[in-house]
């Protein structure tokens, strides 16, 4: 595999000038970049980390490969649902699907499980199998009819993001105001309202991981966002999920558009109120007319902006108030046989103890490191047909949980593979309690495993540049989705953000964020361009 985008070094070789400059190569950096480049504007994406991709890069070692921010995705399966127009035309339609089993999640307390199947109805009457009382029935009813309100009503919410200030405090209190009743509340508050079975509760809310926070602490407006996300079936990139930077670099790169790796911003240049340029690790100056950030609001205003600005609009006090996503570790794991033989499933486990109080775990597993709460496997190589070409007679396998970032933050002024015999131990022993859980689902692998290495936030950090090692950037708390700040537009002229945070999590949410953006800067519908076109150069 060819590697995405051109290394830093080159700038040097070259003299040109750009229209824009993209701070960052996630999925909310390249899809505006996308964007933007084919409204014919000359884009330099920079990206610190030596791969391109944000949480959607892939790493290898000995002789394998994994993903790190990839591990399905809904909404893409139909060629007319909005997420995947926006992916077709941000990749000229060069980015392909597969889609996973019917039964794409799976939840497993104790010796129970349960399947989360491709197709409301089909979901809908599962949960009722396995609840079959008239009273959960009830109760299911009522949480799918409460999934697809939800649905319908965040249009508002996302127009305001868009608006220029002076109309948005005129009419954005009530283009918003439908969305709140349901992100105010937590999560738990909504569902204890239709059910008192805490096992309902727990099954339904056992895709907590894909957004970090458990029933509690979670808006239930992300919770049903991710619901609905998967509702229709789960996908993943032909060929793993490096393929989606490259097919979208592809595009910014054919429209004129650089992508550089290695290329760390350490400032943005602010003049008179307006962002002028950015400034690189190594002190070179890049000059152009619009900057747009992918790095997350924290990063961008605290860390890339100077001290004037941030004092001037009181950006601490503006972004100090949000609260970071928690951090995760994960357990790589390759065999030295195919997914074929190992039988590995084309779906994912989230496997829990025999508590269905997500709470619950998530506090004792905090305050004493045990049990693990929850540990979600994915399969990819069983999930990508290409898989089987590029590593013939080889398998991977993912294990994600979520832990908190002091656990190791008193490494974080070591050496990558220097940190000493403390971190080693530990990182063997939540690797141990992750394979546990992989062994409970699939005994059968006991004694498969080539190779195993575990990630820990530290990891993230250095791969992302997120103080905690944030899972998700922003935590998907009521109190996110209050705050107004989170939109493309800044306080600082033709500085704008991009990414999960303007938007949700998700590499989807990621890229919706993308979109956002564009439709700020340019001034029109994006979602209406893109819907309407066919995906054109
Ligand atoms: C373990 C894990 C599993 C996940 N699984 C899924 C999943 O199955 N499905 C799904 O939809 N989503 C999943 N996600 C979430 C999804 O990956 C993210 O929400 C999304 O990709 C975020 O995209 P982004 O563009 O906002 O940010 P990022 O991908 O974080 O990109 C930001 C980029 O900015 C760069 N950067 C930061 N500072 C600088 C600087 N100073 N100069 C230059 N570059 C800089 C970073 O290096 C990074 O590449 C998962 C995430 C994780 C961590």
């Amino acid at each position: 595999m060819q590697k995405t985008g051109h290394s830093y070094k080159l700038l040097s070789k070259i003299d040109e000038k750009f229209d824009a400059i993209v701070i960052g190569s996630g999925m909310g950096g390249l899809c505006i970049a996308a964007l933007l480049a084919k409204e014919g504007k000359k884009i330099l994406v920079l990206e610190q980390h030596y791969a391109v991709g944000g949480y959607t890069h892939v790493f290898k070692r000995d002789g394998y490969q994994w993903d790190v921010g990839l591990h399905y995705i809904g909404d893409v399966y139909d060629k007319n649902s909005i997420v995947r127009k926006v992916f077709d035309y941000i990749t000229n339609g060069k980015l392909e699907w597969t889609a996973m089993d019917e039964k794409y999640d799976v939840a497993v307390f104790g010796d129970r499980e349960f399947a989360f199947y491709k197709g409301k109805e089909r979901c809908k009457s599962q949960l009722k199998k396995y609840f079959p009382s008239i009273k959960d029935h009830y109760s299911i009813d009522r949480y799918f009819d409460l999934l697809a309100r939800v649905e319908n009503v965040g249009m508002g919410y996302y127009v305001d993001k868009v608006l220029p200030s002076v109309l948005s405090k005129i009419i954005g209190s009530f283009l918003r105001q439908p969305l709140l009743k349901y992100t105010d509340r937590t999560t738990r508050e909504v569902l204890e309202e239709l059910t008192d079975n805490q096992e309902l509760i727990g099954v339904l809310t056992a895709q907590y991981g894909d957004y970090g926070l458990p029933p509690a602490k979670s808006s239930f407006y992300i919770h049903a966002m991710v619901a609905n996300h998967y509702m229709n079936g789960a996908s993943y990139p032909v060929g793993g999920s490096s393929v989606i930077s490259s097919t979208i670099s592809s595009v910014i790169e054919g429209n004129g558009g650089m992508v550089l790796y290695s290329a760390e911003v350490k400032s943005i240049l602010v003049e008179d109120n307006t962002a002028v340029g950015v400034k690189m690790k190594d002190d070179k100056i890049i000059y152009a007319p619009l900057i747009i950030s992918d790095t997350g609001i924290k990063n961008t205003f605290l860390k890339l902006l100077d001290e004037n600005t941030i004092r001037k609009y009181r950006l601490t006090e503006n972004v100090e108030c949000l609260s970071s996503s928690t951090a995760h570790v994960c357990l790589y794991i390759g065999f030295k046989k195919s997914a074929a033989q190992l039988q590995l499933p084309k779906c994912n486990y989230w496997v829990f103890s025999s508590n269905y109080n997500h709470d619950e775990t998530q506090v004792a597993y905090q305050q004493q490191g045990d049990p693990i709460p929850v540990a979600y496997i994915s399969f990819p190589s069983a999930k990508d047909p290409d898989w089987d070409k590029r590593y013939p007679g080889k398998s991977t396998i993912e294990i994600v949980t979520l832990v908190p970032y002091e656990w190791f933050d008193k490494w974080e002024n070591t050496i990558w593979g220097k940190r000493g015999t403390e971190y080693t131990a530990l990182k063997e022993q939540i690797a141990q309690q992750l394979l546990q859980k992989l062994f409970q689902i699939k005994p059968h692998l006991k004694g498969e495993i080539d190779y195993y290495e575990l990630s820990t936030p530290l990891s993230t950090k250095t791969f992302t540049h997120n103080d905690f090692g944030e899972i998700y950037g922003l935590a998907h708390t009521p109190e996110r989705f209050r705050n107004r700040i989170l939109k493309p537009a800044t306080p600082v002229k033709n500085l704008y953000l991009t990414g999960q945070d303007v938007f949700i999590a998700g590499v989807s949410g990621a890229m919706m964020g993308g979109v956002l953006c564009a439709t700020s800067i340019l001034k029109k519908n994006m979602l209406a361009k893109v819907k309407s076109k066919k995906h054109l150069a």
